[in-house]
């Protein structure tokens, strides 16, 4: 059969591209993309022509047998997405999964990905971290996953959207400790990338000195907790709230 090559492409410097996935994108028969237009962009700036047919969340589902079809005929494809690593909040799950079950062969190939990039960025702890995908839009799944991650010790990665921001930071304030370390890492690879490290008391005001400060792409990033001499964290989160509450009854 032919081969699934997953090819992490820019996500913004177009410098930003490996030697393999090149190589990769000028050897295969087809190459499957999230918006054609932006990959057959991307590829004419290597000088590569190639066949790109459509491939994104509204129509996964039904294309993946076509792929798996021309797979088994020993078409090798390439999977790309807009920016970044395919799959990480990207399409191309369901296609992988369905692959493996038919044992094709998927190839990933190592490349940018904007969480990554920020983490290393970031002067956040980096040996246990936990992305969480793009930050929730109900009110009440953002004070709930605010409230799970209150006393998670790890730096806890988001994506966000420039239009949510201040909102975000504004309910992180709001829920988590004023002296929490939050990181902004906006437009990163490109011309006006920005790396700020703030309290999450500050982050607002930063936000507002100016408009520049909430336009473009964002990652976001919560520092863990840093714990209290009190905390005792044999205990479970289970027994510490009945705990509470009964303190609560009792003064
Ligand atoms: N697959 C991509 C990756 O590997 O990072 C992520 C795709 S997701 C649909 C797009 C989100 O990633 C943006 O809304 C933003 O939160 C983040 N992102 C992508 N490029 C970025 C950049 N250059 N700077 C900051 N964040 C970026």
């Amino acid at each position: 059969t032919g081969k699934l090559f997953i090819v992490p492409t820019p996500i913004g410097n177009l410098g930003d591209i490996t030697n393999r996935a090149l190589t990769v994108l000028k050897n295969v028969d087809l190459i499957i993309a999230e918006d054609t237009r932006v990959t057959k962009y991307l590829l004419s700036n290597y000088s590569i022509k190639k066949d790109v047919i459509s491939f994104h969340n509204y129509n996964e589902k039904d294309k993946t047998k076509l792929i798996i079809d021309k797979l088994k005929q020993e078409i090798n494809i390439a999977l790309v997405s807009d920016a970044g690593t395919p799959l990480i909040n990207d399409p191309g799950y369901f296609l992988v999964s369905e692959c493996k079950k038919v044992n094709i062969d998927v190839v990933p190939l190592p490349g940018p990905c904007a969480l990554i990039t920020a983490l290393s960025g970031s002067g956040m702890t980096t040996d246990k971290f936990s992305f969480l995908g793009f930050f929730p839009q109900k009110k009440i799944n953002r004070t709930k996953i605010l409230n799970e991650i209150a006393q998670c010790p790890f730096t806890t990665i988001f994506y966000e959207s420039p239009h949510r921001i201040m909102n975000t930071v504004t309910d992180i304030h709001n829920v988590l400790d004023g002296e929490r370390y939050i990181v902004l890492a906006r437009e990163l690879t490109k011309k006006f990338e920005s790396i700020k490290r703030l309290k999450s008391k500050d982050v607002i005001n930063w936000l507002n000195s100016d408009e520049n400060n909430k336009k473009g792409e964002f990652v976001l990033l919560i520092e863990g907790y840093q714990g209290k001499e009190d905390d005792n964290f044999d205990i479970p989160d289970r027994v510490k709230r009945t705990f509470n509450i009964l303190k609560s009854q009792c003064s």
